[in-house]
């Protein structure tokens, strides 16, 4: 009794004080807030390539007798996740446990802008009579997280079993007042309206996750950590580097010329689900890169052209890859989730080494769901480890039977996700800052991200790309009889996704206590049974099928985050709020604040740098409105003067050099130094005499300004 009455002390003390934070709202009072290279000349068709085509009438999609053969959400509660009849915890019981263990005194939490929890003073003398009645209706008047779920799209479905399972609140179709979480379909500015909470999505991932932007982002990390970035095929961007292409294609078979002729694969920027990719084995085979819907008026396509990894790890002599979801929890502090269980999708025909015969077939060389679905061999098993998709540990188990060391395969994948994701996080918090500058009370963000990973035959992993908005559908598209076809459920999709959303909103849960888990120096596994510390709250659930990767292994992976800290003094210069670009005045601020001009490096070469390399990635985007210095052309910037000034040195070492001089010039000045308004003295754009050349001996260029796009992004 004694315990029960402490108990419902603690729950009236954490009551109040949550809604003197405002993170309570009293039931039915709830407050309404209205909340160049120049395209080769002439590329020639390519008769045997393949090329991925939607036929419109098999697309599932397209205007079609359907019917839906399950409609009812309780229907799905038969996912092996779900614990249909656990008791699950009402949020009044999901307030963590604040006692001090042995003190008798109760902790009080709060809830910051950010969802993080912070515990303040403890509170005396409150140990007040409390009858069960009062904590009753406590209890009753302690409200659910709201979820607005009106523009989830696709993941719809998976989403409101998760938020079911949670017996949290959702809003199907919005809400007046705000709510904790937003769930988007496609981008974070699906909603431009919310000020707080959290968005499930952040600003310019999508524009990031492009294939040429992915492919700029990964090779600036080559540069400097060429082995640590070995996971992710050479890649050219085209129509920019299609001479290069050629050229060093013909400088290694003429140096070579007994070794197998190699194959490319020749995927379009912004296409998604195989859309638009075929093979190649020479560059002549490119096809035109003028659209057809343009007439053929010599519009540029952009794609990338990729090493095809010839000898992947076949299953029952299936090429299949794995699609492993991963959710970047915060940016900065970065915090990294990797879900423990993936989907693995087959091909639907044996798989073969390319050759000039069969190059064109999509089924054997391509490993996308959307594709092979259409394909007479595609087995739908309810099955986790049999048909044409099934979860990765199932693939893992095969491997392991076979002698194979999976522990192994895992800790590759894990180091691939934290180096990927390092890659992309500089130029997401220059979006970040851009759409949320610091001040603005909110929203937060948070993401889950779609890996598509290749295991090569050594069992290595290799990255294929990143899906800003990976498909959460749970169910998949039958014909049951000639014409009529019917939404039936997946179970495999249900199990895995229902899981990793679910989670994704436990760990986002803004009453949710922090699990810190400190940086830790161990070898990294991906343990069986390994269970993430869940909180009270989550007594009823099962474990969480996310695994913090990060910052769990930032010892082993920090010393790669030198782009970041370079992001990190580009924002610091970049002066107007909402702007992504540096006018010149800032970089004449960076430069003169981080000590780098002297006799032999004058202001007017400052001046002139800053003039040519803005020009030259203006010249990338002939649209672009907004004028001045992206994070590409600033880190390009820096890398020369890190060369200039530390001449002897390999190009990690004279960049960290510079780093640290920077930095510590940097250190005890203001955080808030705003550029200083000082006028620059006219620069003469028609200067020639720049001091700097071409930054990589390659002499092309490496980046490619980023710009939102308008475009929804379908999700794949
Ligand atoms: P999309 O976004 O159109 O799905 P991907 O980059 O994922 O484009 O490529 C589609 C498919 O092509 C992959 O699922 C994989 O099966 C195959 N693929 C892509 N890149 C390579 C590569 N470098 N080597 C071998 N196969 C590849």
């Amino acid at each position: 009794m004694h315990i029960m009455s402490d108990h419902y002390v603690k729950v009236k003390v954490q009551l109040e004080q949550l809604k003197s934070t405002g993170e309570v709202e009293e039931a039915d009072t709830a407050e309404e807030q209205v909340p160049k290279e120049t395209p080769p000349a002439s590329l020639s068709p390519l008769p045997v390539a393949l090329e991925v085509r939607r036929d419109a009438s098999k697309n599932p999609g397209t205007a079609r007798n359907r019917s839906k053969s399950r409609t009812k959400l309780g229907n799905y509660d038969k996912s092996p996740n779900t614990k249909q009849d656990a008791p699950v915890s009402s949020h009044l019981d999901n307030v963590p446990s604040l006692q001090v263990k042995g003190t008798g005194k109760v902790l009080q939490e709060k809830a910051e802008a950010n969802g993080n929890v912070v515990t303040s003073q403890p509170q005396k003398d409150i140990k007040s009579a409390l009858s069960k009645e009062d904590a009753n209706k406590i209890v009753k008047k302690r409200r659910p997280v709201t979820v607005d779920t009106s523009k989830a799209k696709t993941s719809l479905e998976a989403l409101k079993l998760s938020i079911r399972q949670l017996k949290w609140k959702e809003f199907p179709t919005g809400r007046r007042a705000a709510c904790d979480i937003y769930w988007h379909g496609v981008s974070f500015h699906d909603n431009e309206n919310i000020v707080s909470g959290q968005v499930n999505k952040f600003p310019g991932m999508v524009e990031m996750l492009r294939k040429i932007n992915l492919s700029r982002a990964v090779r600036t990390m080559q540069e400097l950590f060429p082995e640590e970035y070995n996971f992710y095929p050479r890649s050219w961007i085209l129509p920019e580097e299609y001479q290069i292409f050629a050229t060093q294609i013909r400088l290694a078979r003429d140096s070579d010329s007994s070794s197998p002729r190699q194959t490319f694969i020749v995927k379009p920027d912004s296409g998604s689900q195989g859309d638009g990719i075929y093979l190649i084995r020479e560059p002549s085979d490119l096809r035109s890169m003028s659209t057809g819907a343009m007439g053929g008026s010599g519009a540029v396509r952009q794609a990338v052209v990729q090493e095809y990894i010839q000898r992947p790890l076949l299953i029952d002599k299936l090429k299949f890859d794995v699609r492993l979801y991963v959710l970047v929890r915060s940016l900065d502090p970065l915090e990294i989730y990797v879900a423990k269980e993936g989907l693995s999708r087959f091909c639907t025909e044996p798989y073969q080494e390319p050759s000039t015969k069969n190059l064109h077939r999509v089924f054997m060389h391509l490993t996308n769901y959307s594709l092979n679905v259409q394909s007479g061999n595609f087995v739908h098993s309810d099955s986790r480890n049999t048909g044409s998709k099934r979860t990765f540990t199932s693939v893992l188990g095969r491997l392991a039977a076979k002698g194979a060391d999976v522990k192994r395969v895992w800790s590759d994948i894990i180091a691939l996700v934290i180096k990927t994701v390092i890659a992309l996080v500089p130029e997401l918090k220059v979006f970040y800052q851009a759409d949320i500058p610091p001040g603005k009370p909110g929203p937060t963000c948070f993401q889950i991200l779609g890996f598509d990973i290749l295991l090569m035959k050594n069992l290595k992993p290799v990255l294929l790309e990143v899906n800003s908005n990976p498909s959460m559908r749970i169910e998949h598209e039958q014909e049951v009889s000639p014409g009529v076809f019917e939404y039936v459920p997946s179970p495999v999709d249900e199990e895995v996704k229902v899981g990793v959303i679910r989670d994704t909103l436990r760990l986002m849960d803004p009453l949710r206590k922090q699990h810190t888990t400190g940086a830790e120096q161990e070898d990294i596994l991906m343990e069986e049974g390994s269970v993430e510390k869940a909180g009270p709250e989550d007594h009823a659930l099962p474990s969480l099928c996310l695994k913090q990767v990060f910052p769990k292994y930032t010892k082993q992976f920090n010393y790669l985050r030198m782009v970041d800290r370079i992001a990190t003094i580009f924002l610091r210069f970049l002066g107007v709020k909402g702007t992504m670009r540096m006018g010149p005045t800032g970089f004449r601020t960076f430069i003169r604040n981080c000590k780098l001009s002297n006799t032999s490096f004058s202001m007017a070469s400052v001046d002139i740098l800053y003039i040519d390399i803005t020009r030259r990635w203006a010249g990338m985007l002939p649209d672009s409105r907004e004028a001045g210095m992206t994070l590409q052309a600033f880190v390009e910037s820096f890398f020369y003067l890190a060369g200039r000034r530390f001449k002897s040195l390999p190009l990690r070492e004279q960049v960290l050099s510079l780093l640290e001089q920077c930095e510590a010039a940097l250190e005890g000045q203001g955080q808030d130094d705003k550029p200083r308004p000082l006028r620059a003295p006219p620069i003469n754009p028609a200067q020639t005499n720049s001091p700097a050349p071409a930054r990589r001996n390659h002499g092309y260029r490496l980046h490619q300004t980023l710009r939102p796009s308008a475009k929804a992004n379908p999700e794949h």
